[in-house]
């Protein structure tokens, strides 16, 4: 789904380095009330006039959220952000449930097999970023980029290996199993500090709260930059209402104050921004606006 008269960007160059989105579905999915355990129905009436239609399907009372990765290309070399939902997977939330969306067809729309990436980054260990890590091949689950190196945080690997991360586990079924595990048994996953740098434009920025080893991807190339800010935010809402922690953020106090300080240093950057889920272009520039933020679509 776009929404009408909104140009779907898709491409983004930064000096040197390509930036493809790759979206699997973007459709109304998650409802706001449901999400931000601290929003209010006074609250999404008072920012109506923005959110609607863009942002949110009033009729379904949902936000309209994309599940979207990355094709990052530089200095020859091939990386993909954040992996989706994945097709064929088995799992409690109905919308994620045995998909057929085939989002390995945009990666060949780009011209690079699977075969051909070199790195795979995936932001933080949930159920919508790890999905496509693995495919289905004679009832066994096998890494989808057979000749990548898996970049994952280890505060990340350690937390879902935890008491902590194993209860979360138990509230959404182990989807670990199909799609993480398989690509460490392998061999493929390395797992790095949370400001690992792949190359001189590409650096992870510790951003722990959503999960404990949750990153960012900052592209700086020739003086421009754009930070993949995954799932710091989920929806331009939170802009209005920068304290609000997700439902599914593991430590809500950690997750918005690192929101509000990354956020508070990219309005003063005038950085460029996409968040993982926000409506189609996904990118903008975040904004001081009193005690709060805004954000300008590119
Ligand atoms: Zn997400």
């Amino acid at each position: 789904m776009t929404t009408p008269g909104i140009a779907a960007q898709t491409r983004f160059d930064v000096g040197a380095v390509r930036i493809d989105r790759m979206v699997e579905s973007e459709e109304p999915l998650l409802d706001p009330l449901e999400i931000f355990p601290q929003a209010t129905a006074a609250d999404l009436e008072a920012h109506r006039a923005w959110l609607d239609p863009r942002h949110f399907d009033a009729a379904r009372r949902l936000l309209v959220i994309p599940i979207q990765g990355f094709l990052v290309r530089v200095r020859g070399k091939r990386i993909v952000v954040d992996t989706c939902a994945g097709d064929c997977k088995q799992r409690k939330r109905p919308f994620f449930h045995d998909q057929r969306r085939d989002w390995i067809a945009r990666l060949r729309a780009l011209g690079v097999a699977p075969e051909d990436v070199d790195f795979v980054v995936c932001t933080h260990f949930h159920v919508d970023h790890v999905g496509w890590n693995t495919r289905l091949e004679d009832g066994r689950w096998v890494p989808t980029f057979p000749n990548a190196r898996y970049l994952f945080a280890r505060a990340e690997w350690e937390y879902w290996q935890s008491t902590d991360g194993a209860q979360a586990l138990a509230r959404t079924s182990d989807y670990l199993a199909d799609s993480v595990l398989p690509v460490v048994e392998a061999g493929l996953a390395d797992f790095v500090a949370m400001d690992h740098a792949l190359c001189p434009e590409i650096q992870l920025i510790p951003a722990a709260g959503h999960t404990p080893g949750f990153v960012c991807v900052d592209v700086r190339s020739a003086g421009e930059r754009l930070v993949l800010a995954g799932d710091l935010l989920h929806a331009p809402l939170q802009f209005s209402f920068p304290e609000w922690p997700m439902r599914f953020c593991a430590d809500p106090v950690a997750s918005a104050r690192t929101r509000v300080r990354l956020l508070s240093e990219w309005a003063a950057s005038g950085t460029l921004i996409m968040p993982a889920h926000f409506p189609s272009p996904s990118a903008g520039f975040v904004e001081r606006l009193g005690g709060a933020f805004g954000f300008r679509y590119v």
